[in-house]
């Protein structure tokens, strides 16, 4: 017989078992569980739009004229001119000629390396890339490599004994469980030397850097640089699904060939909707950018006084390494206690040995609030030796 229940009691023992547990969520990240009021600091709604009643508003509105259900694929009745309409914005915000919408970031993955990658090519990535890149090389019918963490000299040397047709080196912009910002620039240059071409998931930095245009524009770099640029809508957004953004050959051949767009109900044109209306706020509402800086650089100072284990990073995730999972759970914990939402996360989401407490902020927060969870995790840190920094 099949014994999952051994499985899950070893789980359990590692310090590694995952539950869900309902989160009632109001605007200002203020959140309640089992009724404990909470101050969330591990959302990926970086810009605070996720309870913006314009994108509410834009929702009911699309839903109430173009029904919930997009009922079909897009390539059979599923595709709307709201669709299109964001497909566009999104490509001019980022100046790409074309863009496509997908359903979610995990598929965007799935589908773009499955349509892009053959039995004859290679995908070459990071080690510390998103699990859905992961999944992507291992789904792809190519072969696929990690190269160490940012390190460019592994990645040039896998590069130059690789006999591929096709070679794709794939990288997060900004990390998602770290905070910090791939070597894009460098990537770019290694990609070009050895013609292969460059993909950037954009997760944590569309919407966040470079005035919402993410780690790409930040660099500088463009759709000849970074041919495959994937961007979710579900993060800084606010809203949900996810896009690519490319050149218009890249687009077209997506509609042929990725899987996860062609055989996929179309996303609900409601959502399309409120995440144009979101494109609309971030192309105008400089103070998010400004307000979430500041937020960082006070977060960052007090954590250096109290000598917290912060990880380098200039962007909204800003990990507080613990190391041992059960330790970071448990400080969790006592943070939901004192009133702060923190998740604990432990392999296999990061590495072994590397359990951290990842606190993200957002322009929803006030700075009283990143106070106060400073205050907490000082109070903390008072107990948990493992809190400081020189331990
Ligand atoms: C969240 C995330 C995804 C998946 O996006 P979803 O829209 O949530 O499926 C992909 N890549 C990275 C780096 C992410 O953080």
């Amino acid at each position: 017989m099949w014994d999952l229940s051994a499985e899950l009691t070893a789980t359990k023992r590692a310090g590694l078992y995952r539950q869900t547990r309902p989160l009632a969520m109001t605007a200002g990240m203020l959140g309640e569980r089992y009724g404990r009021k909470l101050q969330v600091f591990c959302s990926n709604d970086y810009l605070g739009l996720a309870h913006d009643p314009r994108l509410a508003a834009a929702m009911a509105d699309a839903a109430r004229e173009h029904g919930v259900g997009s009922g079909a694929a897009h390539l059979i009745t599923g595709h709307r001119h709201l669709h299109e309409e964001l497909e566009t914005a999104l490509a001019q915000f980022l100046g790409r000629e074309r863009a496509l919408v997908f359903s979610t970031g995990y598929m965007a993955n799935l589908g773009t390396v499955g349509a892009l990658i053959g039995p004859d090519d290679a995908v070459f990535q990071d080690a510390l890339n998103h699990a859905s890149l992961l999944d992507a090389g291992w789904l792809c019918r190519g072969s696929s490599t990690r190269y160490r963490h940012s390190d460019l000299e592994h990645l040039n040397a896998l590069l130059n004994e690789s006999t591929a047709r096709r070679r794709l080196v794939i990288t997060d912009g900004v990390f998602s469980m770290d905070g910090d910002i791939a070597p894009l620039p460098a990537l770019a240059d290694l990609a070009a030397r050895h013609n292969a071409w460059l993909m950037v998931d954009d997760a944590h930095g569309i919407g966040v850097l470079d005035a919402g245009r993410g780690s790409v524009a930040a660099a500088g770099l463009d759709e000849h640089q970074v041919p495959v640029l994937m961007g979710t809508l579900g993060k800084a957004f606010g809203s949900f699904g996810a896009f690519i953004a490319g050149r218009d050959e890249l687009i077209e051949t997506l509609v042929q060939k990725a899987r996860t767009y062609v055989f996929t109900t179309a996303m609900p044109p409601a959502l399309a909707a409120a995440s144009l209306a979101s494109l609309k706020i971030i192309k105008t509402e400089r103070w998010r950018f400004d307000h979430l800086h500041a937020l960082i650089t006070r977060f960052r100072q007090g954590a250096q006084q109290l000598d917290l284990p912060l990880l380098p990073s200039a962007t909204p995730i800003q990990p507080l390494l613990i190391g041992d999972s059960k330790q970071a759970l448990e400080i969790s914990q006592a943070l939901e206690q004192a009133g702060f939402l923190v998740t604990a996360i432990r392999p296999p989401t990061v590495p072994k040995g590397t359990a951290r407490l990842r606190v993200t902020l957002s322009a929803a927060h006030s700075m009283t609030q990143v106070d106060a969870l400073l205050g907490a995790l000082e109070t903390l840190a008072s107990v948990w030796p493992m809190m400081k920094k020189s331990a």
